[in-house]
């Protein structure tokens, strides 16, 4: 039996383990990945960590968990499938085994949102991708597309117009979402052009993607848009399943805790971007952890 199990090993969850070692608690990491890191991982740059300006996703990751390993924390690699609420302990269900612990820090983080449009399934991995760090170097000198608004889609348009002929950035509003330093970024790209209210009705293309089927929201006209590549940043959806039914959550899945990472289940902590919260920074997803490792501290001292 742990005093404490983390599940995930992005920012969160590695600062929980960092802050919870160093308070002698016995703790396992549980990591879907062989890689700890989580989303920075696919992150070309991370510019706004304090001290740490313009340090790549990967390599950030790869300090982070340099850090957990200098502390002899034990990591298991496994996919939570299950937790069990036995009251003064849980459960927390492998493929493999059956972990027993008091308490559970869930740092399981969230993935990428599906556009929902025919030809998206089918193309994925054929020109639709969800990564541009990870998949961009395929479409040097191409023509491609990013879908949406928000921070992740203006990095990804930056990012891709380095290696790309021409990138479309393809947004449903007349506004972006994301801050404006990248709003500036990507408007100073000559290669960049910012469809501003189209959204994409279909991704084409028979073995690999040839185009989209683009609607004007302001006059309902459509045209098709040729294109190489399709990268889809419409949003993220938090990792929160395990915990649905044992603790709150909002409609969108996000569980209910506050900066402590207290959940509703007694036991059960919820930090990083699973959690709901104003803003799903690393750094927010560093505090996290450690409140949330602080708090399991006190909750294991108090039975
Ligand atoms: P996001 O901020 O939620 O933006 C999603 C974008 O996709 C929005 O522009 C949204 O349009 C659009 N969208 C959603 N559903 C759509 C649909 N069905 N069809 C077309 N467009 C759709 O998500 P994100 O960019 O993935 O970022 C996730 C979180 O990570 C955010 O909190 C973000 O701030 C954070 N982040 C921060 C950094 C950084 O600071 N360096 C980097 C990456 C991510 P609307 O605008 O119309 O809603």
């Amino acid at each position: 039996m742990y005093d404490l199990i983390i599940i995930g090993s992005g920012p969160a969850g590695l600062s929980a383990a960092v802050y919870a070692k160093r308070a002698g608690l016995d703790l396992l990491v549980l990591e879907k990945n062989p890689m700890s890191g989580g989303q920075i991982l696919n992150t070309y740059e991370v510019d706004n960590y304090l001290g740490l300006p313009g340090i790549n996703g990967f390599d950030m990751g790869t300090a982070f968990r340099k850090h957990a390993d200098k502390l002899e924390i034990s990591f298991r690699e496994g996919e939570a499938l299950e937790i069990l609420d036995r009251g003064s302990y849980k459960v927390v269900r492998t493929e493999k085994e059956e972990l027993e612990a008091a308490s559970v820090i869930l740092a399981a983080g969230a993935h990428h949102a599906l556009l929902g449009v025919p030809g998206e399934e089918a193309l994925s991995g054929m020109g639709v991708s969800y990564c541009a760090t990870c998949d961009g170097a395929f479409f040097r000198g191409k023509t491609t597309a990013v879908i949406g608004g928000g921070d992740v889609a203006l990095e990804d348009a930056v990012y891709l117009s380095g290696i790309c002929k021409k990138v479309y950035l393809i947004h449903r509003r007349d506004e972006l979402r994301g801050a404006k330093i990248l709003q500036e970024e990507v408007k100073s790209k000559e290669n960049i052009e910012i469809l501003y209210s189209h959204t994409v009705k279909e991704i084409r293309g028979e073995d690999s993607v040839e185009g989209v089927l683009l609607e004007d929201a302001k006059d309902g006209s459509q045209r098709e848009l040729p294109l190489d590549g399709v990268f889809i940043a419409v949003g993220i959806h938090p990792d929160s399943e395990l915990v649905q039914g044992l603790a709150e959550c909002d409609p969108a899945g996000y569980v209910l805790a506050g900066e402590d990472c207290v959940t509703s289940c007694p036991g059960i902590f919820a930090a990083g971007d699973v959690r709901k919260k104003p803003i799903r920074q690393v750094v927010t997803a560093v505090a996290d952890g450690a409140n949330a490792a602080v708090s399991a501290g006190s909750y294991l001292a108090g039975r």
